[in-house]
């Protein structure tokens, strides 16, 4: 796969402008994405809406957007289409969370369903959004089992606890239905 690095200053119009577009065949990739993001939340105190990124991708990078890019995939199971770009930007932000950048979550406001971009640097962002970012994966691994030797909580997944006391293997799982 070829990989072609061209860079620009951001909300520069005139250095967006020097950028070339996207070929058949080439698309904007999810580090750089990756890449801007930080550097925008950076410069909006740690923590940006989906929609204000989305909106600062199309204002940075719209003029780069070639047929790849503006392909429409579809999400879910259902007929939804969006640009191939907004597949990549999830996947930038994986990728952001995987080297402990940012996390996102969700809340509800008026009932609509908002998401926020968290950037993980204490330096940058408030603690309470930094917090309540977190506290999201802290749920995720709430399955815990505990340690008859010590008493202490151990992922369910682990094999051996801190103290040394070692689980017994895991049994197979029966299915038993009813009809
Ligand atoms: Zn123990």
């Amino acid at each position: 796969m070829k990989q072609r690095t061209e860079t620009f200053l951001m909300d520069d119009g005139r250095s967006i402008r020097h950028l070339s577009q996207d070929r058949a065949q080439e698309e904007n990739s999810a580090p750089a994405y990756c890449a801007f993001l930080v550097k925008q939340l950076r410069k909006h105190g740690g923590v940006m809406t989906q929609q204000q990124i989305e909106t600062a991708i199309e204002k940075n990078y719209g003029s780069t957007f070639g047929p790849d890019d503006l392909r429409p995939v579809r999400i879910g199971r259902n007929r939804v289409t969006r640009p191939k770009w907004k597949n990549t930007l999830d996947l930038a932000k994986v990728l952001g969370r995987k080297e402990g950048l940012l996390v996102t979550r969700s809340k509800q406001i008026d009932k609509k369903k908002v998401t926020y971009v968290v950037l993980l640097d204490p330096n940058v962002t408030p603690q309470e959004w930094i917090e309540w970012a977190n506290d999201k994966n802290k749920s995720r691994n709430h399955f815990k089992k505990r340690c008859p030797q010590c008493n202490s909580y151990v992922p369910l997944n682990g094999k051996k606890c801190v103290c040394g006391h070692a689980f017994p293997p895991k049994s197979d799982r029966i299915h038993r239905l009813p009809k």
